[in-house]
């Protein structure tokens, strides 16, 4: 098997920046999970970027847990408060399967890093009968080498990048390193996929879409992300769809500088800067999407 690798070591998990080494067969790490794959729903999605959700929907797995934790997180339930059903490798290669025969353009994985071992064997499994392309949904904070073992088995990856500042990423999400991390696996995952690729319809295949939600109060960490992407990432390379949504989800009220939306004003100012820079291939929300459509219900839909 070509995944033989110790970072997938599940006795003392070191799959992503925590480094936890927590013994996944008997305990949960930081992600809060232990080995065992655990979903919270599989469904056709229409709220993704037009090129990924198209017109009959992204095939999307939710799974449980995650090694971020954000503080205002809008799937707090599945990410953080352990809603969750088990499933096998095998059970997710069929839920592939049928969310393609349900018409899904694509597989989208969200939030999957901390099961790698076990969805790189679904994948495997599914990979003879599975003909659309495959998306690695993440927060961004993972590592280079896990993107190199995906390189087989994802053809689009869609990461945020959240935070610049340490002070801001160590406050809502407990991680520090986060933009150290975040920024040298996008650079691996666009090295890997290459310049994005459409076909006939307008549908991703191939390549990277990065996602910054600009938070309130946050506009000049906005303002680094960008100039950042600017001067390191080759133009055309990839897409950037920068997100106004922000709602104050989960623990936001704990911190009262995000506990409101985001303003017209404020989004206006971060997008005008990634026009002024260059930026825009990609996507723009309208200021009126911070709606709670964009939470689906995680009932365990399609997990059967
Ligand atoms: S995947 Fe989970 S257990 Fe493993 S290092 Fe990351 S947070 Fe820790």
């Amino acid at each position: 098997m070509k995944w033989d690798n110790s970072l997938l070591d599940m006795t003392s998990c070191r799959l992503c920046p925590r480094n936890c080494g927590a013994d996944r067969t008997k305990r949960r790490g930081y992600c809060g999970e232990k080995a065992v794959l655990r979903c919270a729903r599989a469904a056709l999605h229409h709220w993704e970027e037009p090129c990924i959700s198209g017109t009959r929907g992204s095939g999307t797995v939710f799974f449980s847990g995650c090694n971020l934790r954000c503080c205002f997180c809008q799937n707090y339930k599945i990410s953080q408060e352990g809603t969750g059903k088990e499933l096998s490798p095998e059970n997710l290669a069929d839920i592939f399967l049928r969310l393609q025969e349900q018409g899904a353009h694509n597989i989208n994985l969200v939030t999957a890093g901390h099961f790698l071992p076990a969805v790189l064997k679904a994948l495997e499994l599914a990979k003879p009968r599975l003909h659309i392309p495959v998306v690695y949904n993440c927060g961004g904070y993972e590592k280079p080498e896990v993107i190199e073992i995906l390189k087989d088995y994802v053809d689009i990856y869609l990461p945020d990048l959240k935070y610049f500042s340490p002070v801001l990423s160590s406050r809502y999400s407990g991680a520090g390193d986060y933009f150290s991390v975040a920024s040298q696996s996008i650079a691996t995952m666009i090295s890997q996929t290459g310049n994005p690729v459409f076909d006939e319809e307008g549908l991703l295949k191939k390549g990277v879409i990065i996602r910054h939600m600009v938070l309130p109060g946050s506009r000049k960490d906005s303002s680094a992300v960008l100039h950042w992407i600017k001067d390191n990432l080759p133009e055309g390379s990839f897409l950037l769809s920068l997100l106004s949504q922000y709602t104050p989800f989960y623990k936001s009220s704990q911190y009262p500088e995000i506990n409101r939306r985001l303003t017209t004003y404020e989004y206006n100012k971060v997008l005008e800067e990634a026009i002024s820079l260059g930026l825009t291939q990609g996507f723009m929300q309208e200021k009126s999407s911070a709606k709670e459509e964009y939470t689906p219900p995680f009932n365990l839909e399609g997990l059967e």
